[in-house]
């Protein structure tokens, strides 16, 4: 039989009515959640992240302020605006898009925005909150993939979970937050001498590389979960994940499609973290 899917689309939807009725309640209360979003450069992959997040923001009772600047912006003229930003009592939330232009430091531009507003979750602080298991916001793509699994019902407790890329945005948080469900935890990498005997002994595996096919159907284990956070393009130019779906999806218990899987999630998960900022700002105040 094959795998269920798990809908990454349908998840996303429902859990964004919920943000949506949150941030009504909240803007009923006169605070209406906020997202400044900052666009340095002319990426087109980019520009299109950056649409896509300032429309789900408009589409679910979010204000969201877009800011695009020249790819020769200075970065003390980016961080000044960061500063600004961070004392916005309008803005609860601060996204950067990266890739940044190579005269910008990354680091410097994600310490510079406020703990409080960090709703990528990218910051030093933010991942020793994750490490340390204090509150704090999880990065969206990994927080969505951890909504992905509990989708299953499957209980992550006492279970193997292998994640495959160890990134500071992808891997290493997924690995912690399956952690602290209580799996017990792999991380493979490029380094990683076979990585199919750790994944046919997996429960759950989360690949995360950006290499179609990394993940194939003899290195699962039947029954397992499968998420896909790749994103990648096939011979024919079409989205794809990093794994084999076609093949994988006969022997997985359930699985994420690429697209519609972990992709809406991450969006969603953006406005969840500016949701509960301004809800906490609120809170404060
Ligand atoms: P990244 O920073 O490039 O990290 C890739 C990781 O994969 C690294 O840890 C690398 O290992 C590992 N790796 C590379 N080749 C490998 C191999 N042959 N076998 C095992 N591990 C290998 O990428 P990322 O930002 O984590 O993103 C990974 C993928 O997810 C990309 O396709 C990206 O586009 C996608 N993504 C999707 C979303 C979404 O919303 N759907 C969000 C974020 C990312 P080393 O550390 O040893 O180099």
């Amino acid at each position: 039989m094959p795998a269920q899917l798990i809908d990454g689309t349908a998840l996303s939807k429902k859990i964004r009515s919920e943000v949506a009725v949150r941030a009504a309640a909240l803007t009923a209360r006169g605070v209406t959640p906020g997202l400044a979003v900052i666009l340095v450069g002319e990426d087109p992959a980019s520009a299109v992240y950056v649409r896509n997040k300032v429309k789900a923001c408009q589409e679910h009772g979010l204000h969201s302020v877009f800011e695009k600047y020249d790819a020769s912006l200075p970065e003390a003229d980016l961080l000044a605006r960061l500063h600004a930003l961070n004392v916005d009592p309008a803005i609860h939330g601060i996204l950067v898009q990266m890739p940044l232009p190579r005269h910008i430091d990354p680091h410097k531009v994600i310490e510079t925005i406020s703990t409080d507003k960090d709703v990528d979750g990218y910051s030093v602080r933010s991942a020793g909150d994750l490490m340390a298991g204090l509150p704090g916001f999880r990065p969206c793509t990994p927080y969505g993939c951890m909504k992905l699994i509990e989708s299953t019902g499957v209980p992550l407790k006492g279970r193997h979970a292998v994640v495959i890329g160890r990134s500071n945005t992808v891997g290493k948080p997924m690995a912690l937050l399956l952690l602290q469900a209580n799996a017990t935890v792999t991380v493979c990498h490029s380094a990683t001498a076979d990585i199919g005997a750790h994944t046919r002994q997996a429960d759950v595996v989360v690949v995360a590389v950006g290499r179609r096919n990394t993940l194939t159907a003899d290195m699962v284990k039947p029954g397992a979960i499968v998420v896909d956070v790749g994103m990648n393009r096939d011979d024919a130019g079409k989205l794809c994940g990093d794994v084999d779906f076609a093949a994988v999806r006969d022997v997985a218990g359930w699985i994420t499609p690429v697209p519609g899987g972990v992709g809406p999630m991450t969006i969603t998960m953006l406005l969840v973290n500016t949701l509960e900022s301004a809800e906490r700002a609120a809170g404060r105040a």
